[in-house]
């Protein structure tokens, strides 16, 4: 037996998918969104290069779809592993679409006619979505879901689908699947700027996170690519990010740098600064993360093109007489500066998906103090872990820009192969 479950349909389990699958492993794709792709769908653009981020995923999400030594099960989620490497009895339990998948064209005529309108969790909450859904144009499967909790039975899409592809009644289901090795790639859940209440989110409204700025700028996205102060839809005129937001942060009990913030946010101020050169952008930091590959030359470029970097990590977001107020110490002078933004970008951490620790308790693995899943070694044996035949990828592990993410997607992949020919692999994992 060579087939391999791979958990989790972001860019490192579709990597390890598709590279299992390209060496004639059956692969069982297990995600429990309605679609794969992850958060690198949700995302504009990709640093350093500034390419279009569904441009270089949605391929990739494409050759998923149509391999044949690929099965997808969205809306699923593992709920036991049982046996040893070589031979696991995996549980998957899959939660109902309420759609029929082989006479549904996705033509999204239901969509249009649906009356409910309902908050979009793809948008980060700044745009609405229909009771009866894509999660987005490039949806992999392309079908939509209907989502029983909001839908009001009105029966206008029962009657508008052509191949009455709808269904009033559907299960849930299990399936056991067996399987030699497995892959863990279940990424990772944005913090929530709650936790940080004196910066003000969700208590102004032009305080606002990286990932709501990412859909606002998409042109894709809820305002169709338009930068716009929620409280009155105008254009802002001074933008200002304020990063590490619940990421190396000790009063929250959260040490780690989440890695990818700083290029995100620089990416960002870089984007506005080329569709709106009057904007003034201002980065406000403890330090500038800049490691990977071209990383240090863009942050330059960024400079160049006007973004200020003022170093400084302001205690609180206030409401003044002339709108939103930050005071700040610049602690490369030491003058103390108040900012008066129209629009504040809160540059959120990256944590555990919540559904880590029971997982990991599931498969018999370690987690780490940061609730990250603990690998055999970060240095020499990155992607394996205590269980022989259980192989861990991307940001399940740790924080990961999209390169590394890619990247030990493959490694996991190859372990996973090996295992699943050898039956055993030497290393540390062992
Ligand atoms: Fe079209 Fe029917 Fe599918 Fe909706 S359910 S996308 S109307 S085929
Ligand atoms: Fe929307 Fe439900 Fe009415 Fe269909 S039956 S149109 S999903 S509210
Ligand atoms: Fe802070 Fe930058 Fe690390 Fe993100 S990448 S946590 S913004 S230092």
């Amino acid at each position: 037996m060579n087939d391999v479950v791979v958990i989790g349909a972001g860019v490192a389990g579709i990597q390890a998918a598709l590279d299992l699958a390209n060496h004639g492993s059956i692969v069982h794709l297990i995600e429990r969104e309605p679609t794969i792709g992850g958060h690198m769908a949700q995302l504009d653009k990709t640093f350093p290069t500034n390419d279009c981020s569904m441009c270089i995923l949605s391929p990739k999400m494409v050759d998923v779809q149509r391999h044949e030594n690929i099965r997808i099960h969205t809306l699923s989620e593992v709920v036991c592993v049982e046996g040893k490497e070589g031979d696991f009895r995996v549980t998957v339990h899959e939660y109902p679409r309420y759609i029929d998948i082989v006479t549904c064209t996705g033509c999204g005529d239901c969509i249009q006619i649906c009356p409910v309108e309902v908050y979009n969790r793809f948008d980060a909450g700044i745009g609405v979505r229909k009771a009866i859904y894509k999660p987005h144009p490039q949806a992999v499967p392309d079908r939509v879901i209907k989502d029983a909790e909001h839908c009001i039975e009105c029966g206008l899409c029962y009657d508008v689908c052509g191949p009455q592809a709808i269904l009033r009644d559907d299960k849930e289901k299990e399936i056991v699947i067996e399987a030699s090795s497995v892959v863990v790639a279940t990424g990772y859940d944005v913090f929530d700027a709650r936790q940080k209440s004196p910066l003000g989110y969700l208590k102004f409204p032009d305080v606002i996170t990286s990932l709501e700025l990412e859909r606002m700028i998409n042109a894709s996205g809820p305002t169709g690519g338009q930068i716009r102060r929620l409280s009155d839809g105008r254009e802002p005129e001074h933008i200002v990010f304020i990063q590490c937001v619940g990421s190396r942060d000790m009063t929250l009990g959260r040490p780690w740098c989440s890695c990818v913030c700083c290029m995100q946010a620089i990416k960002n101020a870089m984007l506005i600064k080329e569709k709106h050169p009057s904007i003034a952008v201002t980065i406000l930091y403890m330090d500038i993360r800049a490691y990977g590959k071209g990383y240090e030359e863009y942050y330059e470029r960024a400079k160049t093109a006007g973004v200020r970097f003022l170093r400084g990590m302001p205690s609180d977001v206030r409401a003044d007489a002339k709108g939103l107020g930050i005071q700040i110490e610049n602690t490369e002078n030491g003058a103390i500066e108040v900012l008066h933004p129209d629009l504040v970008v809160l540059s959120v951490g990256i944590q555990p998906g919540n559904a880590t620790a029971a997982l990991a308790g599931m498969l018999g693995i370690a987690r780490e103090e940061t609730g990250f899943l603990q690998s055999a070694h970060d240095a020499v044996d990155p992607t394996g872990t205590i269980r022989p035949g259980i192989y861990v990828a991307g940001t399940a592990v740790s924080p990961k820009d999209i390169p590394d993410s890619v990247a030990s997607g493959e490694s996991a992949a190859m372990k996973a192969f090996v295992s699943s020919k050898k039956g055993k692999v030497r290393g540390r994992s062992r």
